[in-house]
């Protein structure tokens, strides 16, 4: 009776344990999840700068070009004139008409080149409309870079928050625990992806989802002994037994403890003396 009373014990603080131990592990996963999203949206908001800075690269490479080009005109204009001059002062046919020719192929390169000028526009004005889209789209990008920062960091807070506590409370339960008893189950979560106690609950494994022989869930509802599930091999308890259903570290994360714990430790050991025999 003592013995067994014993085991009833260890066992309700083993499953508080790994309640304990799967809110942590569901904590760190999350704490994790947090700065790698970070990054993600870092890279976002990264991707739109570059964008912007080759928009405005191109517009002014495009501004250049076009001062150029205006340059080159203003040069043909001159030289224009300059022809114009020159044919007015001909007296030779044949001079005359060579003077025409240099005089067209003047106004031919410079229509060239004022065709050239309205691309030129025309480019630079879709590229500003691609940058002020651009710089609208970064000015976006870093307000909910922001706001997304500041919830992760609210998050991260309220999880290392969290974290504590579980921790905390995990301690409580280990003090008061058999030690042999922990370092199986410590073992064994470290191979058994971090569950080494689970219910079985209609004869079902709640952890491999394979039934256990009718016998050996008898035995497991008398609760008699320490008994691990034939398949996973995993320490298992009786699922539907209130007594285990009660007592359970399974406080929301982020909400303090404190009161939780002492009721939780309060009911374990008043659970010493108001137990028997007929209440399984
Ligand atoms: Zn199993």
């Amino acid at each position: 009776m003592t013995e067994v009373k014993n085991l009833e014990e260890n066992m309700r603080l083993l499953i508080a344990i790994q309640d304990c131990d799967t809110h942590i592990m569901d904590i760190q996963a999350k704490k994790e999840a947090g700065p790698q999203r970070m990054e993600r949206l870092k890279q976002d908001l990264e991707a739109l700068e570059r964008t912007l800075d080759e928009g405005q690269q191109r517009f002014k490479a495009c501004e250049q070009e076009s001062r150029a080009t205006e340059q080159e005109v203003e040069d043909l204009e001159n030289r224009l004139k300059k022809a114009e001059v020159k044919l007015s002062s001909i007296n030779s046919n044949k001079e005359y008409r060579a003077a025409l020719k240099e005089l067209d192929e003047l106004k031919r390169q410079k229509a060239l080149l004022e065709d050239r000028l309205i691309e030129y526009m025309e480019e630079m004005e879709a590229l500003r409309g691609e940058c002020e889209m651009g710089e609208q789209r970064v000015r976006e990008g870093t307000r909910q870079f922001e706001e997304d920062r500041d919830g992760v960091l609210k998050e991260q807070a309220a999880l290392e928050e969290a974290l504590g506590t579980f921790q905390t409370q995990r301690e409580q339960f280990t003090k008061d625990i058999d030690g042999t008893l922990l370092s199986r189950y410590d073992s064994l979560r470290g191979k058994k992806g971090g569950v080494a106690v689970t219910p079985v609950i209609k004869g079902v494994c709640q952890a491999c989802h394979l039934g256990i022989p009718p016998q050996k869930f008898n035995e497991l509802i008398r609760g008699d002994q320490l008994m691990r599930c034939p398949n996973c091999y995993r320490i298992i308890y009786w699922g539907e037994d209130r007594r285990f259903q009660e007592n359970r570290a399974t406080p929301e994360p982020g909400r303090p403890l404190g009161q939780d714990e002492g009721a939780t430790r309060g009911r374990v050991e008043d659970d010493k003396s108001g137990m028997s025999e007929q209440d399984r």
